[in-house]
């Protein structure tokens, strides 16, 4: 039989609880989803576990377990992903981390996280900080990526080197000591070249002229940088290869850019999608539609459901649920009706909760040929599906089968 396409859609921190906001629904269930609801009457439906039950997935390592990689066996931290999605190079040695300007006393007490949040001036103070932050012994290169946030790689600081963050990720406590988290004697330099990182950034910053022009003008000094999420990368086996399918990514969020990336997969970049509650939906579609002229495999992520989670916003992440039941149908209208075509989540994302969660996510997949098990695209009904229960890393394997491209295993 004819070797199908396939289209993998992660709306991130898609799945959620019933809420009492929402007069006991999921956003899921109490958003207009008339795409959605189309797609799924002719498709299987199931739950998903992202890593595994009871484990509750970042984004990073719950993309890994989709995409079919262990991530216990291939994560060594976010920094190397956000890098590679900020577009900066990575050897096999460089440490890279995630970074916020931030805004702390004397002390280096944190006073706030993100410098006020509002910080234009991120981009210059990158510059002036990649021109001026020398570091006796290493090379340190940064990049901004968005708002307050940069990724920071330190050059050649060797396989084995994993550090502590310094980011306390809260305020009011002073920014913690870099340490090592291993006795590699690699961990235990680039401990001490982070400190030395910590405390340069500072003394660069605090005098820099546009923190003494946001001081006068009652603006929050971005006076120091907060680490985190510090590792090298990994090697990683990539999708194309490991599953003979050439594959593209379209996605405007960094981190999720940066994996795909290191996964091998071509990942353009497209004028509107923005990786926020703002992307344009119909460049998003055109986009998949025409990677999938070419490719075996396009991966589309959609993050604004996330967002609204967190942001504790029943109403928003049911409009953004409606937002990504758009770009579901825009997809549709370019589809040739012979694709996969799989819905999920990388994790839910309650609204009641503010946090990821454990939970099971809702996986639809569309084909010719499925059992179709009818009824619209949410939680509840997905654990009545044909699929039944999956893991993240078994994900692969159905699409793969559903699109005739697994191999015989023995005579
Ligand atoms: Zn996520
Ligand atoms: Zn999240």
């Amino acid at each position: 039989m004819a070797k199908r396409k396939i289209i993998m859609l992660v709306s991130d921190g898609l799945g959620d609880r019933p809420s009492a906001r929402l007069e006991h629904k999921t956003p899921l269930q109490a958003a207009s989803t008339p795409n959605l609801d189309e797609l799924s009457v002719s498709s299987s439906l199931g739950l998903v576990y992202p890593i595994a039950p009871g484990v509750t997935p970042g984004s990073d390592t719950s993309h890994l377990a989709l995409f079919g990689l262990d991530p216990y066996i291939y994560y060594r931290g976010r920094g190397p992903f956000e890098a590679l999605g900020a577009d900066m190079d990575l050897g096999p040695g460089d440490l890279a981390f995630r970074g916020n300007f931030a805004t702390v006393d004397d002390n280096f007490m944190v006073l706030d996280r993100r410098a006020g949040r509002e910080l234009p001036e991120a981009p210059d103070l990158v510059s002036y900080l990649n021109e001026r932050l020398k570091i006796q012994g290493v090379r340190v290169a940064l990049r901004h990526t968005t708002e307050h946030r940069f990724a920071l790689v330190i050059r050649e600081a060797g396989r084995e080197a994993e550090v502590t963050d310094t980011d306390p990720h809260v305020t009011g406590e002073r920014i913690l000591p870099c340490k090592p988290k291993n006795a590699s004697p690699e961990s235990a330099r680039m401990a001490a070249v982070v400190n030395s990182i910590t405390a340069e950034a500072h003394t660069l910053l605090e005098s820099h002229p546009l923190n003494e022009k946001r001081k006068k003008d009652g603006r929050q000094k971005a006076n120091a940088i907060l680490l985190r999420g510090g590792g090298t990368l990994s090697e990683l086996p990539g999708v194309p290869v490991r599953y003979s399918l050439s594959a593209a990514c379209i996605s405007g969020t960094a981190v999720i850019r940066g994996i795909c990336k290191a996964l091998q997969i071509e990942t353009p970049r497209v004028a509107g999608v923005t990786g926020d509650s703002k992307t344009d939906i119909k460049a998003k579609a055109r986009a998949v539609i025409r990677a999938l002229d070419e490719k075996d495999f396009v991966f589309v992520h959609f993050k604004a459901t996330d967002a609204a989670g967190h942001d504790k916003n029943p109403e928003l992440k049911v409009t953004m649920v409606e937002k990504l039941d758009q770009l579901v149908g825009e997809i549709m209208n370019g589809l040739k009706g012979n694709e996969v075509f799989a819905v999920t989540a990388d994790h839910s994302t309650p609204v009641d909760l503010g946090e990821h969660s454990a939970d099971p996510v809702p996986l639809l997949i569309s084909a010719p040929d499925v059992f179709a098990d009818g009824g619209r695209f949410t939680e509840s009904a997905a654990a009545f599906g044909h699929i039944g229960r999956l893991r993240g890393l078994d994900l692969m394997g159905v699409l793969l089968n559903q699109a005739n491209r697994v191999e015989k295993f023995g005579e």
